[in-house]
């Protein structure tokens, strides 16, 4: 779980997942309400990881799977890859520049 790089508390599941929906650039801190950013490296594996929903979804093309339990199995994946979000992110106290 992300840690403030302010305050050093450890952020729960649910508010990261609240928290990384906001499409701020800057995630406020629950405990000490200070902005935190997503590190540079943290922000390339996030991206990283959300490449594979679009691959799973080429595989599924060229297996022809239209049956409503692979649906299922997309959005499962989905569900999971956003779900491991908070496993990856880490903080910093400023803006890193992605490259
Ligand atoms: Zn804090």
């Amino acid at each position: 779980m992300p840690v403030c790089k302010n305050c050093k508390e450890e952020w729960t599941w649910g508010e990261t997942m609240k928290k990384s929906f906001t499409l701020a650039t800057g995630i406020t801190c629950p405990y000490c309400d200070r902005k935190q950013y997503l590190t540079a490296s943290s922000r390339k594996k996030s991206s990283l990881s959300i490449f594979l929903i679009p691959l799973v979804m080429f595989i599924s093309l060229l297996f022809d799977n239209s049956s409503p339990l692979f649906l299922f199995f997309l959005i499962a994946i989905a569900a999971l890859v956003m779900s491991l979000q908070p496993f990856i992110m880490e903080l910093s106290n400023e803006e890193e520049p992605l490259w």
